[in-house]
């Protein structure tokens, strides 16, 4: 296997209050102790940054953002800029997740939008790319993806890649229990890895990051984590359970 360093990443939605996050928080810290063989970075809700940064400081444990917004500041009710996310110590963010795709209107326009303004001020970005069923039905899976990560990625620039992952997450597979098959992960990141290798070159294809999400838990990340293209895992469900969390950091060491 290729020698990228993974990057385990829980995506805890919209859950935990802000105590409930400083306890889970600190249960992951304790769990994952001297497990270095990758990153580690939960992406918690907005309201919990201040919790989860203070309790991971000087811990392997890195706290990401689940969305960003692309303008700098302004008259933007309700949302939340790149700049405030640095200053609070967060270093990783997550755009274009599907469910933001689905209902929130977010379209491969903004989400390129805020991969540039993230990237910009130096934030790590897991970008999400990812058929749907009826895609994947059509056969057009291959299609899907490879459009979505050029539109999403116009404009980033060869040397902003080294803070750009991206996540494959099979929409299918989100929250349904339904995980793709390894072989069907490593060949949607191999073709993701192409569409990089055709836009900078076969030495950022080899360095990229490429995450499969998708019903990964501790029982399958394992053989997920075992193929060739997959680097680690953006993990929704079982991110909730510092347990299981732990398992799949432990898998990917
Ligand atoms: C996700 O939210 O990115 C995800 C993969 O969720 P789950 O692990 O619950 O399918």
């Amino acid at each position: 296997k290729a020698k990228r360093k993974p990057v385990i990443a829980g995506n805890w939605k919209m859950n935990m209050t802000p105590s409930k996050a400083e306890e889970a928080v600190k249960e992951t810290v304790e769990l994952t102790k001297g497990m270095d063989g990758c990153d580690i970075v939960l992406c918690v809700p907005f309201v919990d940054i201040r919790v989860a940064v203070r309790a991971t400081k000087d811990t392997q444990v890195k706290i990401g953002a689940q969305n960003v917004h692309f303008e700098k500041n302004g008259a933007f009710t309700g949302e939340i800029s790149a700049d405030m996310l640095c200053e609070c110590g967060v270093e990783y963010v997550i755009i274009g997740h599907s469910e933001r795709r689905q209902y929130f209107g977010e379209i491969d326009a903004t989400v390129n939008l805020r991969t540039k303004a993230a990237l910009k001020a130096g934030l790590k970005v897991i970008l999400c790319v990812g058929e749907i069923l009826a895609e994947r039905q059509a056969n057009i899976t291959a299609e899907i993806i490879s459009m979505q990560t050029k539109l999403d990625l116009a404009g980033v620039e060869a040397d902003e890649l080294k803070n750009l992952i991206i996540a494959y997450e099979p929409v299918w597979a989100i929250g349904t229990g339904l995980t793709a098959t390894p072989e069907q992960a490593d060949k949607a990141c191999g073709i993701i890895r192409n569409v990089i290798c055709g836009l900078y070159g076969k030495e950022a294809a080899e360095a990229i990051i490429i995450q499969y999400g998708g019903s990964m838990n501790d029982a399958n990340a394992a053989e997920l984590l075992a193929k060739e293209n997959v680097d680690g895992g953006l993990i929704g469900g079982a991110s909730l359970v510092p347990a299981k969390f732990t398992e799949i950091v432990k898998a990917a060491q």
